[in-house]
């Protein structure tokens, strides 16, 4: 079994952009609303003002009560749509229930949408047109690739249908010429489709949802899960038992989310390429 060390590549791949920033010496700018408090995303911010910092981004952390209206809302994303300074732009999940969160990922500028999520992007994926791609499922890819495990002709097996992780994933394997399954809570028998997976994905959110007698010999298995308990952090993999079978496996942590991370960082600098060009 060979750990897929996303810690490591993401070094790498920060290196490689930095020396890029550094010769295009332009001030590259990204933009997260956040609504409310909610810990995970306070964590996760952090994070992305960290790497942002690291690379000489501008960095905009604009956060705000949970009682604003999703016509204010709209108008603080249109306020950054029109701020030149800025190149990338995210809305922080999740939302509270009374914002649209639809609405609003559509609010933001198609050439300054980073997370990929908007109707523009999420199209052009479908259609295997350049697009800013959702960081998750980029990142996943990005690790793949980079350990040199083959996509074309495997049968990929994505456990969960987000608009954040499982659809856009499924696309982008499909255009690299995978076969594809996308399983949900409404699966039936889901344990025959896990054990054919020469690639399964899992993105659930739920702690070691997956298990040994789940999983394929020599399958790569992607643990996208992150599940906290106090301090601890928990994938959706049993990794210890898992691990045994898999000829690749991702940790949590260190596997996918530091990705995430720097495909955000990776996605501001091409739409600030992408912006300049228009
Ligand atoms: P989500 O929106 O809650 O989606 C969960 C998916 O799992 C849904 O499609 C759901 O099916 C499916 N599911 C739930 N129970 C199931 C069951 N018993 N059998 C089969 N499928 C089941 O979650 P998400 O945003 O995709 O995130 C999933 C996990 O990944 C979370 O732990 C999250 O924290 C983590 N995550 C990590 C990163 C990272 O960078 N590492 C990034 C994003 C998310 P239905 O559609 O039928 O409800």
């Amino acid at each position: 079994m060979e750990l897929l060390n996303g810690k490591e590549l993401r070094e790498k791949k920060i290196e490689e952009l930095k020396s890029k920033i550094e010769k295009l010496n332009e001030l590259i700018g990204l933009a997260v609303i956040q609504v409310g408090n909610d810990e995970a995303s306070n964590v996760y911010i952090k994070q992305k003002e960290k790497l942002a910092g690291r690379l000489g981004y501008y960095f905009i952390h604009k956060k705000f009560n949970e009682s604003i209206t999703n016509e204010e809302l709209i108008d603080e994303i249109n306020k950054l749509n029109n701020n030149d300074q800025i190149d990338g732009i995210i809305v922080q999940m999740p939302l509270p229930k009374h914002i649209d969160s639809v609405k609003a990922v559509n609010e933001i500028n198609e050439y300054k949408d980073v997370d990929g999520l908007g109707f523009i992007n999420a199209g052009k994926l479908m259609h295997g047109e350049q697009a800013l791609v959702s960081c998750t499922p980029k990142g996943i890819i990005d690790l793949i690739d980079n350990n040199g495990i083959k996509i074309e002709g495997q049968h990929v097996v994505i456990v969960g249908r987000s608009i954040l992780v499982g659809k856009p994933l499924a696309c982008l394997f499909t255009n690299r010429n995978a076969t594809v399954t996308l399983c949900h809570s409404k699966t039936i028998d889901l344990t025959k489709y896990t054990k054919e997976a020469d690639i399964l994905v899992v993105a659930v959110g739920k702690k070691h949802f997956i298990t040994e007698d789940m999983v394929k010999d020599g399958a790569v298995v992607i643990d996208v899960g992150i599940n906290r308990e106090g301090k601890k952090l928990y994938g959706d993999v049993d990794f210890d038992n898992v691990s045994k079978k898999a000829s690749y496996i991702t940790p949590v942590p260190g596997g996918v989310g530091p990705m995430t991370v720097y495909e955000l960082m990776d996605n501001t600098y091409k739409a600030h390429i992408l912006r300049k060009k228009l």
